[in-house]
């Protein structure tokens, strides 16, 4: 982007200033509107969650059979919710705001088989791929038993396709290793951020890694180009796809009944707050389209993102979605919240959803490190850093009265419940986690 284009941009938006100097900031979005409103623009709906919901339930018996670890839930990918009472104490003082209400954390960095938020996202799109080889080659009815599918013949199957994608490393752990599970042969490129042990894990899997100097942006790019000459290789898109995005939202109900059992209300007096560290977009934009669905108005969204990765902020904020790159302003999306270095958001997911978050904010790595040790001190509870972008949204939510006056929340947060969305860890090694926590100064 040229000079003046960009002294024209950050005269319009004026925030842009602040975004390069690599400020903590938060944007609350006076565009968002009702479910009611903004559905529409989203270009899917009940039917395609309730979709995706089912086909996870097909295949329900075939995961509980190739990932034993499912066994306790039937087959089901699904996380826990903890309390995290200390830590909501600790950050009010830290930060001398008071968090009034209830704080939780939901633990998809917990989540079985790949520790991830793309546990939901990556594996599903997997699975809708498999699910569509196998009926069209007519080895597979949709009433069916899907344990059949863990058999040799099928992993004989699939083993003549293959799949790619371009990842950070966590969409290439869930993608490589559901697919290796069912048989596919499977290469995932890796951006130079991507951790060594998930690279390690996925070769010992049979996975192939092919490893970039450059960031997220490349490695998609060329995972596209590998796929594009052979018809019987499947590129998943995280740009892009609204499987991905489908497979995320089935979250939203799932969460409404843990919620309920747990006697939590979400009502027009009982506002829900989640907090959802950003990358590209589809995980946290998938998991807040299943949210409103699940949970209409009451439900506010807001995502995080690192100070030096602020990409769907800067694509909404600007209007521009895809059309600009935290690069283009300077910004170096180099982050130790690997999950999250991605400098151009998802164009799909920015225009499909932005009338219905509430709104945005930045973190410093520094922080990330610091609410790391806090909580792994305080709730026993160990995450990756890009897993704690979401700990000070609270805080944001908390101060901004100009934002609690305008959604009409001024006198509903004494009732509030702060979901604080944990979305990696459970999988990093306890070397690599001992770093993590000597970085933290705890
Ligand atoms: C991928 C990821 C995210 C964000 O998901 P996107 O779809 O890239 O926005 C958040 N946290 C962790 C740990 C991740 O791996």
């Amino acid at each position: 982007m040229n000079q003046e284009k960009l002294k024209d941009l950050t005269s319009r938006f004026p925030l842009l200033h602040h975004l390069m100097d690599l400020e903590e900031l938060a944007w609350f979005n006076p565009n968002a509107t009702t479910l009611d409103v903004g559905l529409p623009y989203v270009g899917l709906d009940e039917k395609d969650v309730r979709e995706a919901t089912e086909r996870l339930n097909r295949f329900a018996p075939y995961l509980c059979k190739a990932f034993p670890e499912l066994e306790v839930t039937k087959g089901i990918i699904e996380s826990d919710i903890q309390a995290i009472p200390s830590m909501q104490q600790h950050l009010s003082e830290q930060y001398g705001v008071n968090i009034t209400g209830k704080m939780l954390m939901k633990k998809d960095s917990h989540l079985p088989i790949s520790g991830s938020i793309k546990a939901r996202g990556g594996i599903y799109e997997v699975l809708k791929h498999a699910e569509e080889l196998a009926l069209s080659a007519g080895l597979l009815s949709l009433s069916d038993n899907y344990e059949k599918l863990h058999a040799t013949e099928f992993r004989a199957f699939f083993s003549d396709y293959s799949i790619a994608v371009g990842s950070t490393g966590n969409l290439g752990m869930s993608i490589g290793i559901m697919s290796a599970k069912l048989g596919f042969q499977v290469s995932v490129h890796m951006s130079a951020d991507a951790r060594e042990w998930k690279k390690d894990k996925l070769r010992s899997l049979g996975v192939t890694v092919v490893e970039y100097e450059q960031d997220y942006g490349v490695a998609v790019e060329k995972g596209r180009e590998e796929a594009k000459g052979d018809p019987k290789c499947f590129f998943i898109d995280d740009e892009n796809s609204h499987n991905l995005f489908l497979g995320y939202s089935v979250a939203g109900e799932r969460l409404k009944n843990q919620l309920s059992d747990m006697n939590i209300a979400v009502d027009s007096n009982h506002p829900l707050f989640v907090y959802l560290p950003c990358g590209v977009g589809g995980g946290p934009g998938g998991v807040a389209f299943g949210l409103k669905l699940a949970f209409g108005d009451n439900v506010h969204c807001i995502f995080a993102e690192p100070t030096h990765s602020p990409c769907m902020l800067l694509g909404v904020y600007t209007g521009l979605h895809d059309g600009i790159s935290v690069q283009n302003l300077g910004i170096d999306n180099i982050t130790a919240a690997d999950g999250l270095a991605v400098g151009r958001a998802s164009g799909f997911v920015g225009r499909a959803m932005e009338r219905l978050l509430d709104g945005f904010y930045t973190i410093s790595d520094e922080n990330m490190y610091k609410h790391l040790g806090e909580l792994s001190e305080l709730e026993n509870v160990q995450l990756e850093p890009s897993a704690l972008s979401g700990m000070v949204g609270p805080i944001h939510v908390s101060k901004d009265t100009t934002y609690q006056t305008r959604m009409g929340l001024t006198n509903k947060l004494k009732n509030a419940t702060h979901l604080v969305w944990a979305t990696g860890g459970g999988m990093v090694p306890t070397e690599e986690m001992s770093a993590y926590l000597a970085k933290s100064g705890r």
